[in-house]
């Protein structure tokens, strides 16, 4: 197991009833999850194999060991896949310094992940963030130099998409991840309203990189000082990362130390 994960002195929360509301309301699921699973046992979140009720992360071992891109070397920094391991891939090298100050990306955005992902999304099948959060967390504290983070903040949507869609799969991921490190690791909150996005961006593909970040520039702002904090960033994708970035520009110029970006799945 890992060394404790060193905090600071004031935990971060949104508010001190958010703060205990969010405690009361993971103890709950955490309760109801263990009903739940002997109710109905649980099913990998890809082929739908019957899963032991301890089972971590929600796939089946056939199929973690098929996840498309989940043991490749990758760019530290970008999450690109790379030859072998490195700090920065040859972009990363090039760019001005980036706000996100690493990657961890569970696997690749393929066949059969993007289903799980557009189910989730597209589909309405909230149940599927359970395992898709709990792969971040395994990936989060599997990793060979595990990054110490305070808290997770999901990527936001935008409010109209949000009544559309009526939940914020990145935020659901991020309660999973939460939910599923507790209590073998220090509590990792989730801060589901520090950062809001103000408005929906249109559509990014077909665009270049510099029309990408033209497209999002000022659409994410944090409310609250986040200084010293050191931040996982939950997402879904990420594609070209403008939207990772952006979001932890916002982040840093809150005061957050460094921003660490945990997606699911990541697109060439
Ligand atoms: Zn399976
Ligand atoms: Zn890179």
């Amino acid at each position: 197991m890992h060394a404790a994960i060193p905090r600071p002195p004031d935990r971060p929360s949104d508010r001190p009833l958010d703060r205990r509301l969010d405690r009361s309301l993971a103890r709950v699921r955490r309760r109801l999850g263990g009903w739940l699973d002997h109710l109905a046992p649980r099913a990998c979140g890809l082929c739908g194999t019957a899963l032991a009720p301890s089972a971590f992360p929600g796939f089946c071992t056939g199929c973690l060991q098929d996840l498309p891109g989940a043991r490749r070397a990758r760019c530290a920094r970008c999450g690109q896949p790379t030859d072998t391991p490195a700090p920065a891939c040859t972009a990363c090298a090039a760019d001005d310094p980036s706000p996100v100050d690493a990657t961890l990306a569970a696997a690749d955005y393929a066949p059969p992940l993007d289903r799980v992902v557009t189910a989730l999304k597209f589909g309405r099948q909230l149940a599927l963030a359970r395992p898709l959060g709990e792969l971040l967390a395994a990936r989060w504290a599997g990793a060979l130099r595990v990054e110490p983070l305070d808290c997770l903040v999901p990527v936001p949507l935008a409010p109209g998409r949000l009544a559309q869609r009526g939940f914020n799969q990145s935020l659901e991921m991020a309660r999973a991840m939460s939910a599923s490190l507790a209590p073998a690791f220090a509590t990792l909150p989730v801060l589901p309203r520090r950062l809001a996005r103000l408005r929906d961006t249109p559509p990014q593909a077909g665009l270049g990189l510099s029309e990408r970040r033209t497209n999002l520039l000022g659409c994410f702002e944090c409310s609250g000082r986040l200084d010293g904090l050191r931040i996982g960033l939950i997402d879904d994708v990420m594609t070209s990362g403008s939207t990772v970035a952006e979001a932890a520009r916002a982040l840093k110029a809150a005061g957050a130390e460094r921003v660490v970006a945990l997606v699911a799945a990541r697109a060439a």
